[in-house]
C-alpha cells in the first residue's frame, strides 16, 4: 500500500524521520489579495516544505474580524484595525503544518512594524506600514488552536502526507 511504502521510505530514505508536528493560521490580509502576492507568500510556505491542510477566501464579517482580534480590544487601533480586515476584499485563510510552524511562520512573516521587520521576511520584503501589513499567522499553540478553530470547520482540514515529508521532517 502506499502507507506502508511511505513507512519504508521514512526509515531507509530519511533516517530518523519525526512525526512531531504542528499547525498555524496564516492569513493573508486584504492588502496581500489586493496587491495579488498570494502566490508569492504561498510560495514561502511550500518551499520551506510545510504541508498546506487548508486554504480559502472569505470576506470576514465584523464579528468574525472581532473575535480574531479579540485580544487586542482595548488597543486604540482595534477599530481600524477591524475596518481594514472587513473591507470587502477577501482575505486568504490558511492552515499550514510542519515542524516549528508556529515559530517559523512568525519569522517568515516579519515584526509587526515592517520598519523592524527582517528583510527577508514578507512584511520586511512586501510592506512598509504597520497598519497594512499583509499577513497574520499564530503566535503560540494557544492563539493557532483558537484561530483555526474560529476559521475552518474540522472537515475542511486535510489530512495527506506531501512526498516530500520524510526528507523535510527528518
Ligand atoms: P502581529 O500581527 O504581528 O501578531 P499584533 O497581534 O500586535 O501583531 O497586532 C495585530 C495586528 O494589528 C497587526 O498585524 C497590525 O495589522 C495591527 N496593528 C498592530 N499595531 C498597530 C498599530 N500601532 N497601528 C495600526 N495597526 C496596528
Amino acid at each position: 500500500t502506499d502507507a506502508a511504502k511511505l513507512d519504508a521510505a521514512k526509515k531507509t530514505i530519511a533516517g530518523t524521520y519525526k512525526t512531531d508536528s504542528e499547525r498555524s493560521f496564516v492569513m493573508i490580509k486584504p492588502d496581500g489579495v489586493s496587491r495579488q502576492l498570494v502566490g508569492k507568500i504561498v510560495s514561502r510556505f511550500e518551499e520551506r516544505g510545510y504541508k498546506l491542510v487548508a486554504i480559502k477566501t472569505v470576506t470576514p464579517s465584523e464579528d468574525l474580524a472581532k473575535e480574531h482580534y479579540s485580544d487586542l480590544a482595548a488597543r486604540p487601533f482595534y477599530p481600524g484595525l477591524v475596518k481594514y480586515i472587513t473591507s470587502g476584499t477577501p482575505v486568504v485563510a490558511m492552515v499550514w503544518e510542519g515542524k516549528d510552524v508556529i515559530k517559523q511562520g512568525r519569522r517568515i512573516v516579519g515584526a509587526t512594524n515592517p520598519l523592524d521587520a527582517d528583510p527577508g521576511s514578507v512584511r520586511g520584503q512586501y510592506a512598509v506600514s504597520v497598519g497594512r501589513n499583509l499577513i497574520h499567522a499564530s503566535d503560540s499553540f494557544e492563539a493557532a488552536t483558537k484561530e483555526i478553530g474560529l476559521w475552518f470547520k474540522q472537515a475542511e482540514l486535510s489530512d495527506y502526507e506531501p512526498v516530500a515529508w520524510p526528507w523535510v521532517m527528518a
